[in-house]
């Protein structure tokens, strides 16, 4: 495989993963970090010559992203954007064992962040949109009937506010499209290997916990009203909690493609017997167990000013992560029921609920996918999921466009490598994956804006 001189798909798509990396538009949740900007600017150059130009939007300083679209020649034919974010998230080098923005290749693993999420599918999404600009790649020359999108969007790691949540609010004009293809696909499970497809993901309602005590002087602690002490407890209390167990469809169907042993199959996709299955899935335990519950997870605890000060406030941040058909009133209720007598101390802030979205499986683009599969996995089938994250796929879900997160990865992976590596240290991708996902993105594009009505 070609993997350094630009030639071949894969070869263009390492070199210019390999730029969006080193660009390092790390994303810290603040607004001015990201830097998406640096990103926006390699894009550019990259189509520079390819007949396409792109829009730039830039909703706050170096927040940018660019959205380039290629026109069909049918009006009425069903459009495609692949959309791409371009940050990632913020790293710990002491926990890895190369530079994560050197975007080092050794014994054919490209390492750093963003190499899985998601850069290396921004990558094959510039590279793909190119070929077909310059209407070189492949056999013949090829136009598509349908737009072809391809969105390169700022700040996905933080919610998006400066990313497809504003373009959606102002330049829905820009990123619109009748299907989209986003992460976070692409990782074999089973022997016939079921290659996971994101239709659907979880929503999301976080809160804040407002706890008050009294405030006092550190030197005498004995029977204090201590704000932490009470914080403490609450964390302690939700870490315990457990919220009811709801079996999904598209849960069963991934506990089947796991081929685990039969006790253990049973016992996951049993609503009474789940937790006794858990420890059967090893590192997968922490996402089985995100699939079948909505999950409270207290991320951000403060109290205290100074040292010899009791607090009499604290505060405890809650990512809550939502199961389909949960309301503000079940989460309310959760935290309720978790926290018992300590509400007497305790009011509960924000009443946001992003609902969670799934996309139907019985459309076109679907069985363009499946036949994308096949191509690479002859034996091998889509495996439909649902993510228990958030993607930028859930915007386009709400407004009723199906949006799938798409990718094929090598034998060698797992959806629990792939999990853990998501946000991890040591964040990499094998070449052999880098190839096998933008041919199959290259076929999908053709195959489904170039066919007939
Ligand atoms: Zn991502």
């Amino acid at each position: 495989m070609s993997t350094h001189h630009g030639g071949s798909l894969a070869g263009q798509t390492t070199e210019l993963l390999q730029a969006l990396i080193r660009n390092r538009c790390v994303n810290d949740g603040s607004p001015d970090s990201g830097h998406e900007i640096r990103t926006v600017r390699t894009l550019q150059s990259f189509f520079e010559g390819s007949g396409v130009e792109g829009v730039v939007v830039e909703p706050h300083p170096e927040r940018a992203s660019l959205i380039v679209r290629i026109e069909g020649t049918d009006p009425t034919a069903p459009s495609l954007a692949l959309v791409g974010h371009t940050d990632v998230v913020p790293v710990e080098p002491a926990g890895w064992e190369h530079d994560p923005f050197a975007a080092d290749v050794t014994d054919g693993v490209l390492w750093g962040r963003g190499a899985i999420d998601m850069l290396n599918l921004t990558a094959s999404y510039a590279v793909v949109t190119r070929a077909i600009a310059q209407g070189t790649a492949g056999p013949g020359s090829f136009r598509p009937r349908g737009d072809l999108i391809f969105a390169a969007v700022a700040d996905e790691e933080n919610g998006s506010s400066l990313g497809v949540d504003w373009l959606t609010r102002n330049r829905l004009d820009l990123i619109d499209a009748d299907y989209v293809l986003t992460e976070s696909g692409g990782a074999p499970a089973g022997s016939a290997p079921g290659i996971s497809v994101m239709i659907g993901e979880k929503g999301a309602a976080g809160r804040t916990l407002r706890v008050t005590g009294t405030p006092g002087h550190g030197s005498a602690p004995w029977g204090a009203h201590n704000a932490a002490v009470i914080a403490a407890e609450a964390v302690r209390r939700i870490s315990l909690f457990r919220a009811p167990t709801v079996i999904t469809p598209q849960w069963r169907r991934y506990v089947e493609a796991l081929e685990l042993d039969q006790r253990t199959q049973a016992d996951l996709v049993d609503a009474d017997r789940f937790y006794d299955g858990l420890p059967g899935v090893g590192a997968l335990a922490g996402f089985a167990h995100a699939s079948a519950h909505t999950t409270i997870s207290p991320n951000m605890v403060h109290a205290g000013e100074k040292s010899n000060v009791i607090p009499g406030e604290a505060s405890v941040v809650l990512d809550i992560r939502i199961l389909p058909d949960v309301s503000a009133a079940d989460v309310e209720g959760y935290l309720r029921e978790a926290l018992g007598d300590l509400m007497e101390n305790i009011s509960i802030e924000g009443d946001q609920l992003g609902e969670s979205t799934v996309s139907p499986t019985d459309t076109p683009l679907f069985d363009v996918l499946r036949g994308a599969v096949k191509r690479a996995y002859p034996d091998g089938d889509l495996l439909p999921m649902m993510g228990v994250g958030g993607t930028d796929g859930r915007f386009y879900r709400r407004r009723g466009v199906p949006a799938y997160g798409f990718g094929v990865l090598s034998e060698r992976w797992n959806y629990g490598m792939f999990r853990q590596l998501f946000h991890g240290h040591n964040e990499r991708i094998d070449l052999e994956s880098i190839d096998l996902t933008v041919t199959a993105l290259d076929y999908v594009v053709r195959e489904f804006l170039g066919r007939q009505p």
